[in-house]
């Protein structure tokens, strides 16, 4: 464990086997200094145990950055399960990943990630205390793309007053790739922004659905990254900022929800080098988790979530002036303050 390159000073690296159920779990605290950490369950049918382990201590270290950035109280973890999200799922299995997560006594909460429904998360919580986005109880956060949303269109703001030297996105073409739930509500507040929308995606009743409400005109799922537009908004998949999207990129800002959009971390270095301002990733989507915090809180509250993406955009903005007047790819300058923030303790997060 100590020796794995992705090992960066874990608090915790967990494991749990359940003989009934057939659970295999990891949960990987990266980090408790700014508050209990918090993080998905993400199901994946892992070819090995050695790239479970990879992903789930990449990713508890991932969600520290993304909660430091978006200011809310909580460290950096995940929890990995191992199998078929379509096949090997039962209730069996998620009630022993509840009393998993129980047994950490709340220096880890769970939540919903890829691979994973709210329902699996219910099932969760009939065993933990520590478990969020559900859709019962006193607190109960719901979906939180609407802030996702949002925060991808305040987001694609921020960047294109660093590109345009305006805000005002009145007449501005927005390529959007993937219009599902975040995609789609980032959609609806630019087209009432004014923007005019290129949108792609594979969901026929997803894009019939967009185009009409926000007069947006459809491309094929390939031909989105030809658009002649000033803004590509990645709200489907990761790896989609690789070295051939780039070339045929011709927008000034990449800003959209979608997780890992960089398909390497170097490729922030070639997107600043040919002057595209990329909104971080993991910056520009942390609406969703804010909601979530305010769940954990205990009292969700819709004006302390909105005053937090507010705050972070206004951190995502820092981010993106700091890039341009040092001349560092803003993965790395959000990477920078995130860390700053994590050894700083949680006066920051505050
Ligand atoms: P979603 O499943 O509702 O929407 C994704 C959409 O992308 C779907 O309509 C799908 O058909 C489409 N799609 C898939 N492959 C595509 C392709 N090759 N080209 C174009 N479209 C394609 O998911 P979502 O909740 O909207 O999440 C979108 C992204 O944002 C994901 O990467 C997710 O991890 C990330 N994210 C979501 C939230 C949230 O609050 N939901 C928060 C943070 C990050």
């Amino acid at each position: 464990m100590f020796d794995l390159p992705d090992f960066d000073a874990h608090e915790g690296v967990h494991a749990f086997h359940d003989q009934d159920s057939g659970l295999r779990c990891i949960i990987a605290i990266h980090s408790t200094a700014l508050g209990p950490s918090a993080g998905g369950t993400r199901m994946w049918n892992y070819s090995s145990g050695a790239e479970m382990v990879t992903d789930a201590l990449r990713l508890s270290q991932g969600m520290s950055y993304k909660n430091a950035m978006a200011g809310i109280p909580h460290g950096g973890g995940k929890a990995v399960i191992w199998g078929n999200s379509k096949t090997d799922k039962s209730e069996a299995m998620f009630l022993a990943l509840g009393r998993a997560v129980e047994s950490l006594q709340g220096r880890y909460y769970t939540a919903e990630d890829v691979g994973i429904d709210t329902a699996d998360i219910e099932i969760a919580a009939r065993e933990t205390k520590y478990a969020a986005g559900l859709t019962f109880g006193a607190a109960a956060s719901g979906d939180p793309s609407p802030v996702t949303g949002k925060g991808v269109f305040l987001g694609i703001k921020q960047a294109s007053l660093r590109a345009f030297g305006t805000d005002d996105l009145s007449g501005r073409t927005v390529a959007v790739q993937g219009v599902g739930s975040v995609g789609g509500y980032a959609c609806q507040h630019l087209a009432d922004a004014g923007a005019k929308l290129v949108i792609c995606d594979m969901d026929q009743e997803a894009l019939t659905r967009v185009a009409a409400r926000c007069d947006a005109k459809i491309v094929g799922i390939d031909e989105i990254y030809d658009v002649e537009a000033d803004v590509f908004s990645p709200n489907a998949l990761g790896a989609v900022i690789n070295p051939d999207t780039l070339k045929r990129l011709k927008v000034k800002v990449i800003a959209g929800g979608a997780n890992n959009q960089l398909a390497t971390p170097e490729m922030g270095e070639l997107v600043r080098q040919s002057g595209i301002i990329y909104a971080p990733d993991y910056v520009i989507n942390g609406g969703g988790i804010i909601n979530v915090a305010s769940e954990i809180s205990g009292a969700y509250s819709k004006t302390w979530v909105y005053d937090k993406l507010a705050t972070l955009m206004d951190t995502l903005g820092e981010v993106l002036d700091v890039s341009l007047s040092q001349g560092k790819p803003t993965n790395v300058v959000a990477d920078e303050i995130a860390m700053a923030r994590i050894a700083a303790g949680p006066q920051e997060a505050h």
